[in-house]
């Protein structure tokens, strides 16, 4: 099966706002909603994700040469995962009673293309999390020995010397921010897709 990237849960969090117009809830959208990871603002909706490396020994595939009593070893991946995870923050109306039909239609398209937009976030770390497995199966790690065992220690060595130089540490983290950031500013943080409430509708 090879090493491969896995889509993990994309999991749903609300939190309520309440209003009696449409510009009233998003006021309170504006002071409740979920502040960005990258700016500390705060949107109407968001989408947190994270990529987790796994791998084990079992994962490591060796090339073992030996000639005069040494040995050479090259080690790289052969199984194991790269998985994308979010969770998904989106507004819920306490009541919508007191709007307007218009209004309440407003708010119902608004929903949707809010869900678009994080969805999308969720997406984007998935393809991310393929673009770090396809950069990790390229990876190799080198090492020799005396026996073939002390050229494997070594040449998994390398390679882990190799991943964590890249992606250890907030490496990753790091990836994931600057995904985000990119499909905010691509989309106006959703604006251009329609999740942008309309609050002049009363
Ligand atoms: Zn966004």
């Amino acid at each position: 099966m090879g090493f491969t990237a896995k889509r993990g849960a994309v999991s749903d969090k609300t939190y309520t706002v309440s209003g009696k117009t449409l510009d009233e809830i998003n006021k309170d959208m504006a002071k409740k909603g979920p502040p960005d990871p990258n700016d500390g603002k705060r949107f109407s909706g968001s989408c947190l994700g994270k990529l987790e490396i796994d791998i084990k020994p079992k994962d490591i595939d060796y090339e073992v040469k030996s000639s005069g009593g040494k040995f050479a070893a090259i080690a790289r991946l052969k199984s194991g995962y790269v998985t994308s995870t979010s969770v998904i923050t989106t507004p819920k109306l306490a009541s919508d009673k007191d709007l307007s039909d218009k209004a309440r239609k407003e708010w119902q398209r608004f929903l949707v293309f809010v869900g678009v937009h994080e969805r999308g976030h969720a997406d984007s770390y998935y393809a991310l999390a393929v673009k770090v497995m396809e950069d990790m199966s390229g990876m190799t790690g080198g090492g020799a020995g005396s026996s073939e065992n002390e050229a494997k220690a070594a040449a998994t060595k390398a390679l882990y010397e190799q991943i964590t130089k890249k992606y250890g540490g907030s490496g990753l983290g790091d990836l994931v921010k600057a995904d985000a950031k990119a499909y905010d500013s691509k989309t106006k943080h959703g604006e251009s897709q329609g999740a942008l409430l309309d609050a002049s509708i009363s």
